[in-house]
């Protein structure tokens, strides 16, 4: 029998009210893959990752994670999760390394404090590890919350517009970080509007519209020169871009 992927959707919905942003979507993410999403503001994108990520649950339709149900699901799997989304999920008063290592007990990480500097090291902030957040810039918030969501050393990474806020140093180190990853067979979603970034990385492309699939193929059958007018010609005209 053939392996289940590690995440199928079936036919998924979500409503907010009269609003579907998402609607009837199917998709299999096979494990170690990394698939960008790509698509304008109001696409479903976030949706989408937080109903993978069992952030919220759809409306309609099923989501099965080794071809188990979502609502089946161990809590030991939903720890595999790992998610970087626009809230960075810190504490204002804790300092970067006591956030960490609050999120590491919760994990269950052994070693926190050493767990905690490791990756802080990572992100270029173990020298302002002893600080406040509250005093972080932006871009600083954000890559706490890039070494939070790998504490525990997760399985599958969700990434909802992770470049936000970074300058291009913090930038690159990210991308180094997300391919060191998948060089670890780790299954990584990520939305981004970095259509240059998101096809150096992505073995699948995907792009949304009116919550759906528009587009989707393997990273070989596209042209990365001619993506970002493919991109604009089926996400709806320049405005897409945003
Ligand atoms: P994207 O990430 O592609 O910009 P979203 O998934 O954030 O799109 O939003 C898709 C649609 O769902 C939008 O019309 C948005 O207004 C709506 N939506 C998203 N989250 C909520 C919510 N919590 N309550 C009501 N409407 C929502």
């Amino acid at each position: 029998m053939e392996k289940a992927p590690l995440v199928a959707l079936r036919g998924v919905v979500k409503r907010y009210g009269h609003v579907a942003a998402v609607k009837d979507l199917s998709l299999d993410i096979p494990e170690g893959s990394f698939t960008a999403i790509f698509g304008p503001n109001g696409a479903g994108k976030s949706t989408l990752l937080k109903i993978l990520s069992n952030q919220t649950r759809p409306t309609s339709g099923e989501i099965l994670y080794s071809g188990v149900p979502a609502a089946k699901l161990e809590d030991s799997f939903r720890s595999k999760f790992g998610v970087i989304s626009h809230q960075p999920f810190v504490y204002d008063n804790l300092s970067a390394k006591e956030n960490l290592e609050f999120y590491a007990s919760l994990y269950g990480v052994k070693n926190a404090g050493a767990r905690a500097c490791e990756l802080l090291k990572k992100v270029d902030l173990y020298t302002r590890r002893d600080d406040p957040v509250r005093t972080f810039s932006r871009g600083m918030l954000q890559r706490v919350s890039i070494a939070r969501a790998l504490l525990h050393d997760p399985a599958i990474i969700f990434l909802d517009e992770p470049y936000t806020g970074l300058d291009s140093v913090a930038s690159a180190s990210l991308t180094n970080i997300l391919r060191e990853q998948l060089e670890g067979r780790k299954t990584i979603l990520m939305v981004t509007h970095d259509l240059k970034t998101g096809l150096e990385l992505a073995s699948r492309v995907v792009i949304m519209k009116k919550g759906r699939i528009i587009y989707f193929r393997e990273r070989g059958e596209v042209d990365a020169s001619a993506f970002e007018s493919v991109y604009l010609e089926q996400a709806g005209g320049p405005e897409a871009a945003g």
